[in-house]
């Protein structure tokens, strides 16, 4: 049977960095995925974004962490040779009840110690984005959101974890804990069993199984699955920035933004799911997505997408 220190269940962004951090002390570690590869679920296919947290709830862990984040990820991409772009967002208003929110999302950014978010004229917002539907009344501009590759990000943190000597093991997944009287001890996988001092939970959408294998799934995933477009790199209406809409009390809404290869992402859709393995797109979800970001900018030219996802 293989024995570790430390056992970290998902090869997601979270467990990936999990593992390079824990990587840097003398300790055995072994990563497992149930995949054939590392990136993750959801880290894999996300909207590519290093957010600021200037629109998190504040007060809560994540406000805490994702605006303590942010700052570091210049370093950290430099050290991982990972491309990260600080390329700004804007969040433009089209409509009066849109243009009262914004000293609302201003005051909540400021909340998060989110300071540096700006009020633009309409007229500001068209120069930085000539595009822009010319209906825009003003808007934000929030400096430091940013965008990153999320797969090479992933695979980049997991490669720097093995070679500081952390174990990968794929296609392993967790079947059960093993227990010795109240302790748990290690975990069942499809490739036999391994003993751990210590189990890290990391694995996204199903850390409420895992839990629940412990004894403690005290909360519930509600998953959602989000559509995509990517448009090619010579689509001729490109943004220089993230253009955000207005969010609503359900969802961020349909973005568009540069990806760091030159590529335009549109998305996402937001629907509540109940089957976690879903990952189909369909013609009603991409057709919202499409619809919505015309809103945004409307000469958008969905005609160039190289794929969805
Ligand atoms: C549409 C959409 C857009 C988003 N956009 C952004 C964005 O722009 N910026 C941002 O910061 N966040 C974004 N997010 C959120 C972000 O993607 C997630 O918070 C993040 O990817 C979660 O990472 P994770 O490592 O926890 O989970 P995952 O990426 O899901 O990784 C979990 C891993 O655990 C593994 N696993 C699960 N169960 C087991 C098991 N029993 N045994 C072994 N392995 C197991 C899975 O195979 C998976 O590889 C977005 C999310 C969605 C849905």
């Amino acid at each position: 049977m293989k024995r570790t220190s430390v056992l970290i269940i998902g090869a997601g962004a979270v467990g990936c960095a999990i593992a390079r951090e824990l990587s840097k002390y003398d300790l055995e570690i072994i990563l497992l995925d149930k995949n054939s590869d590392v990136g993750g679920d959801a880290s894999k296919s996300n909207s590519s974004i290093i957010h600021t947290g200037y629109d998190a709830t504040p007060g809560t862990l994540e406000s805490r962490l994702v605006v303590a984040a942010n700052p570091m990820y210049d370093r950290l991409c430099e050290a991982l040779d990972v491309p990260f772009r600080r390329i700004g967002a804007i969040l433009p208003a089209f409509s009066e009840e849109q243009f009262e929110q914004l000293p609302g999302i201003k005051e909540k950014a400021f909340q998060n110690g989110v300071y540096d978010v700006e009020y633009c004229s309409a007229e500001t917002l068209l120069a930085m984005e000539p595009m822009l539907n010319p209906r825009v009344m003003g808007g934000l501009f929030i400096p430091r959101e940013s965008i990153i590759d999320p797969f090479v990000y992933v695979v980049a943190l997991a490669e720097n974890a093995v070679q500081n000597g952390a174990r990968l093991m794929l296609e392993a997944k967790v079947l059960d804990l093993m227990r010795e009287g109240d302790a748990i001890v290690g975990v069942e996988t499809e490739k036999g069993e391994i003993r751990a001092d210590w189990i890290i939970n990391a694995s996204g959408l199903y850390c409420e199984e895992i839990a629940r294998m412990a004894g403690k799934a005290d909360y519930k995933v509600n998953p959602r699955r989000g559509q995509f477009y990517i448009l090619d790199r010579e689509t001729s209406c490109k943004v220089n920035r993230i253009v955000l809409p207005i969010p609503t009390k359900r969802t961020k809404g349909k973005l568009i933004s540069p990806m760091i290869h030159g590529n335009l992402l549109l998305g996402p859709t937001a629907e509540d799911l109940t089957d976690k393995t879903n990952h189909e797109t369909s013609c009603e979800g991409l057709e919202s997505v499409a619809a919505d970001v015309r809103r945004l900018v409307p000469d958008i030219q969905i005609a160039d997408t190289i794929t969805q996802f």
